[in-house]
């Protein structure tokens, strides 16, 4: 018998396996405590669960762990990234990101990887030049969250606050992971993290974009952008061939009016490609009345062969200031410097 990884499990899951075992449905809400609330993985720790129950549990069962293989911080030290092997050896990048906001009060993201790989095969990206190898299992996903609260304990740094779906991979194709680590995340027993404080982040996805407006949780939308033609698009993101633009922000004004949420546009500014104030005003065109905030970056891009980023030292001040008026409120996505910071 093939053992289940209770990562993958939600709380309905987990009371099923245990009415099956003979033992009370309060018993899940423990286990789910356990595994999804306290991140827990060793059987000795669950100390309210009784031992034999435990044994039982061990027979079937096991809860997952990744394991550290690389790790590398900004130099800000606000930014921290491991290399995680998954069970089956392979590897993906999760991200942790620091900020103190305006408030005071901070925020913690943990950035997460969906994907082994991807299929989508952007022409700016390291991991589209990979391929698709996999999706991500909940439990996988969820496990990188976990991952990081666990070496908070140790750094005095404090739990994650908030999730976005934005490492490796495309998360809307692997929608049905995806959905079900945020119910996870967000359950009360679980993480608690709200679903404002969630984010999927997509490179434009139609059909997942759809099916995540009417399925819920009302989580919120960031799409990568990077042009507003589809001649220059569908260069950068392939998928642009499949959606084009005015489909795509057809999905998103349908998210927002049925989600209540804003969706965020990601605009990746690459040297002599879309980077020119005329794009500005293009972008500002095709955006008109939908319910969104921004963010651009350049300083944040790891160059990969056949483009390069706008460099921050070089970046036309005439394109800051029509990036800037154009879009009062958004956000440089960078931790070192700008492209635009509007
Ligand atoms: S969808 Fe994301 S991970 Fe996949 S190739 Fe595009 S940018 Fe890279």
């Amino acid at each position: 018998m093939e053992k289940i990884d209770l990562r993958d499990l939600d709380l309905g899951e987990m009371e099923e396996l245990l009415r099956a075992l003979g033992a009370p449905s309060y018993r899940a809400r423990q286990l789910f405590a356990w595994v999804h609330g306290r991140g827990k993985s060793d059987w000795e720790e669950m100390t309210d669960l009784p031992r034999a129950l435990r044994e039982e549990l061990a027979a079937r069962s096991y809860v997952s762990k990744l394991e550290p293989c690389r790790h590398a911080v900004a130099a800000d030290g606000r930014t921290q990234k491991y290399l995680v092997s998954l069970p089956d050896g392979q590897a993906v990048e999760t991200v942790r990101m620091d900020y103190r906001r305006r408030t005071n009060r901070s925020r913690r993201t943990a950035c997460l990887s969906s994907q082994v790989g991807c299929s989508l095969g952007c022409r700016f990206c390291a991991t589209g030049e990979v391929g698709f190898r996999r999706n991500l299992r909940p439990g996988e996903l969820v496990g990188q969250v976990y991952f990081w609260n666990e070496r908070a304990g140790a750094a005095g740094t404090g739990r994650i606050t908030n999730v976005v779906y934005m490492g490796m991979g495309e998360p809307l194709l692997n929608y049905e992971a995806v959905r079900k680590s945020i119910v996870l995340l967000s359950h009360p027993l679980g993480q608690n993290i709200g679903h404002r404080r969630i984010t999927v982040s997509t490179c434009g996805v139609v059909p997942g974009i759809e099916r995540l407006a009417a399925e819920g949780p009302p989580v919120r939308l960031a799409v990568s952008l990077h042009a507003a033609d589809d001649a220059l698009r569908s260069r950068l993101v392939p998928i642009n061939r499949r959606y084009p633009l005015d489909i795509l922000l057809g999905a998103c004004r349908a998210y927002t009016a049925r989600t209540g949420r804003r969706v965020t546009f990601a605009y990746l500014l690459l040297a002599g490609l879309n980077d020119q104030p005329q794009e500005a005003h293009r972008l500002a065109r095709r955006l008109a009345g939908i319910p969104c905030g921004g963010c651009g970056s350049s300083a944040a891009y790891n160059p990969c062969a056949p483009f390069t980023p706008a460099g921050t030292s070089c970046f036309p001040l005439t394109v800051i200031v029509a990036f800037a008026v154009l879009f009062p409120g958004a956000q440089s996505a960078t931790s070192t410097g700008s492209a635009f910071t509007v």
